[in-house]
């Protein structure tokens, strides 16, 4: 297939300063958990996407001395002759594909908690961030008000890591000022309180980062395009920077010393204004601000958000709002996006869904990331996944598939990639499990992207392969069924529930009561299939993630009084999908009764007991058997509601498996070789993981044990050994 002509914009180059990018698609600086401790990683996670299309591919963040140490956040370094060995990696993968690199050169300030290297930051004025450096704890770190000597270190700093950037050959090198790092503290005023040529006026607070931008210049010449990355709007008003004041002056001053524009919004306590989750914000969400910046500047611009569409992208290009269309989850999601636009398959693009979960790993630190959409993201290396190339087929077996929620649907799709004659089976008469309910929540409307790409996929596959079926709308399976069906291989994805009978993490037991065989209590998959509501709704919660908060807000909307009663800070894990503080605006605007720190010891018609989890008294001393060790909690009462939604944990739906286990000897006379389990069925997590879950099954089915992980190249260092990545097989992963 070919590109439709009326993409080709997208297609044609641009000029920036001594560099030509081929073409209009810029995978901007994004987090991956890799940075320089990871290089294997890095460099297979940005290649692909070199591979996929993109004209340039940056790195994440990438401190430019020690002072910057985002450490339990892994970020990119380049401090010294290693960090170069490790990015210069990712730089020629990156070359390899014909893309422009890029290092986004990051200094965090107080924003950045230095636990690693203990040193202390610089900035304009003494503050502390307002930043969770520490997850959840904002308020914690503060920096060291830089005097005149200091902050031309600082400048130098910047000068000797664009260097070190250059010879590393990147082609582009990016200071970092959005999310308010680096020369941002010192233009905001919110943070640069100094009464010196440094300070005060909008020209005196430019002054650092032009002087820097200026510095740089001179010691790179043109070896390398120069680029800002740089938040317009901070979005708290005049005590910030504002697009229509020192936002659109300062595209002006600065653009002399540049040769392209990297521009978003925003702060970093908030940043998902920026990266904004699709609960809150639609694609293009940046257009109000991003779309007056070419009136200040004749530099190429390239702004963000979350592209996912192509017919989205040829309207801010052609509209001409952006030169060049950034994206970070659309890339995550499709690296291979540019691509199927210029193949003809723009169908065949796996849409971001907006969820966030791949910056809930960065947020929480120390992990790799991952993505809901796409399994391979951070596995390129390490497994030796790639996104749209599998390996073929071992063998002709059928295999069968039982449940096509996400696990199942995915499993079945890289199967039929491979070529294997797959038959999906599932009772529901839609391809999507549990994302089909989940999706008519409020604002999560765009994680059903999840399900049609796979119902896309799938449909074509079949067709393709002129084998296997999608057979939905069935009567449920039972083991008799399955053992005779005919299959070789069988893979069980039959998902989870809500407790019925309120389980929960706290006592591992039912809430006395609790019965959702009664009118008056109710699981999540009841309030789905339509079960009757009373006036006043108690959502009992001991779920961290979004379940109770959007079913509160669903039925606040709905103009019934809600009270939730929580074990956990509500939508805990949302403040690391940076979806958290909108939640808790919308939460206090929908007049939601939030009691915390509460648990529920009984329910009865028109009531429920609930209690303070710390009402059993901070002293413990030994009390012999069947004792408690503190005193009975004494802080219960009672709370009126007509109707309780238990949202209190999830129970695995693997009987299906348990009894084919258990008839284990039938298999062989039915011509079974091997019956799996995955996904939520195994045991109930992120939609993200029983995706990956389902991917990698269906990579590995023929492998040695499929039903537990082949072992991953880890990229560690042994003591004593010198370090290059992928060349030590001797310290790969054995399970
Ligand atoms: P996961 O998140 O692990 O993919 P879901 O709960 O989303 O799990 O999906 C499970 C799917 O399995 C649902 O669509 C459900 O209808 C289907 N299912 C469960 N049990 C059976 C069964 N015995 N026969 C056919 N389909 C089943
Ligand atoms: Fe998009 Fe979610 Fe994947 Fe992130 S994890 S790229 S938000 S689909």
């Amino acid at each position: 297939m070919t590109r439709d002509p009326r993409f080709d914009i997208l297609f044609t180059p641009v000029k920036l300063g001594p560099k030509t990018i081929r073409n209009r698609f810029y995978q901007v600086p994004h987090c991956n958990g890799a940075g320089t401790n990871y290089p294997g990683m890095n460099m297979a996670h940005r290649g692909v996407k070199a591979e996929g299309g993109w004209g340039a591919v940056n790195t994440e963040q990438c401190s430019i001395h020690p002072e910057s140490d985002d450490t339990l956040r892994i970020t990119a370094r380049i401090w010294d002759q290693g960090d170069m060995r490790n990015l210069g990696a990712m730089v020629d993968h990156v070359h390899s594909h014909g893309a422009l690199a890029g290092c986004e050169l990051w200094y965090g300030g107080p924003h950045a908690p230095g636990l690693e290297t203990r040193t202390i930051s610089r900035g304009p004025s003494q503050y502390a961030s307002e930043f969770g450096t520490v997850p959840g704890c904002p308020g914690f770190t503060y920096n060291h008000a830089a005097d005149k000597d200091e902050l031309h270190r600082l400048q130098q700093q910047y000068v000797d890591a664009a260097l070190r950037a250059r010879d590393t050959g990147f082609d582009l090198v990016n200071v970092y000022g959005a999310h308010a790092y680096g020369p941002m503290q010192w233009l905001n005023p919110f943070y640069n309180r100094r009464t010196d040529e440094y300070g005060g006026s909008f020209e005196n607070r430019a002054r650092f980062w032009v002087e820097t931008l200026e510095k740089i210049r001179r010691a790179v010449d043109n070896d390398v395009a120069l680029v800002t990355r740089c938040a317009v709007d901070t979005l708290y008003g005049g005590k910030g920077v504002e697009l229509g004041e020192d936002g659109l002056r300062f595209i002006e001053m600065a653009s002399p010393y540049l040769d392209l524009w990297d521009v978003n919004i925003g702060d970093i306590a908030e940043w998902g204004e920026d990266a904004g989750p699709s609960r809150f914000y639609p694609i293009a969400h940046e257009n109000d601000w991003i779309r007056h910046i070419k009136q200040a500047t004749n530099k190429p611009v390239v702004g963000v958000g979350r592209y996912y569409d192509p017919e989205k992208m040829l309207q801010v290009v052609s509209a001409g709002i952006v030169d060049i269309v950034g994206a970070a989850r659309p890339s995550i999601a499709d690296p291979w996006l540019p691509r199927k636009i210029d193949e003809g398959r723009v169908d065949d693009i796996r849409t971001c869904i907006g969820c966030n979960v791949c910056i809930s790993r960065w947020e929480m630190g120390g992990v790799p990331f991952i993505c809901t959409q796409n399994a391979t993201a951070g596995e390129e290396y390490r497994r030796g996944w790639h996104p749209e190339k599998f390996e073929p087929a071992k063998s002709d077996n059928d295999i069968l598939v039982v449940g096509a929620g996400p696990s199942g649907s995915e499993c079945a799709r890289v199967l039929m990639e491979r070529g294997y004659t797959v038959h999906l089976v599932d009772k529901a008469e839609k391809i999507g499990g549990y994302v089909n309910d989940v999706a008519t929540l409020p604002g999560l409307a765009e994680w059903s992207f999840h399900r049609d790409y796979r119902e896309n996929q799938l449909q074509k596959l079949v067709k393709k392969n002129k084998s296997g079926q999608i057979a939905l709308g069935q009567k449920a399976m039972t083991a008799d069924d399955v053992l005779s069906y005919g299959a070789s291989r069988v893979v069980i994805a039959t998902g989870a529930r809500w407790s019925s009978t309120g389980v929960n993490y706290k006592t591992h037991d039912p809430i006395p009561g609790a019965d959702a065989g009664l009118p008056h209590v109710l699981t999540p998959e009841q309030v789905f299939e339509g079960k009757a509501v009373g006036k006043r709704v108690l959502i009992v919660n001991y779920d961290p993630y979004y379940m109770a908060p959007s079913l509160a807000e669903k039925f606040a909307r709905a103009g019934h009084e809600v009270t939730v009663a929580t074990t956990c800070a509500l939508g805990a894990y949302m403040d690391y999908t940076l979806e958290g503080p909108n939640m808790q605006r919308l939460i206090h605007e929908l007049g939601i009764n939030v009691i915390g720190e509460t648990g529920c010891s009984r329910i009865e018609p028109g009531r429920a007991e609930l209690f303070n989890l710390f009402g059993d008294g901070y002293k413990r001393q030994y009390k012999g058997t069947g004792q408690l060790p503190r005193k009975e909690n004494d802080s219960h009462s009672w709370h009126e509601c007509d109707s309780v939604i238990l949202v209190t944990g999830r129970v695995s739906q693997d009987g299906l498996y348990r009894e084919l286990k258990a008839r284990k000897d039938e298999w062989e006379k039915n011509g079974i070789i091997d019956v799996f389990v995955i996904g939520d069925a195994e045991s109930p997590r992120l939609m993200a993981d029983v995706t990956f879950d389902g991917h990698r099954l269906a990579r590995e089915i023929e492998d040695e044990d499929p039903q537990h992980q082949t072992p991953f190249k880890r990229e560690q260092r042994a003591w004593g050994t010198a370090y290059v990545p992928g060349q030590n097989p001797d310290l790969e992963w054995r399970l």
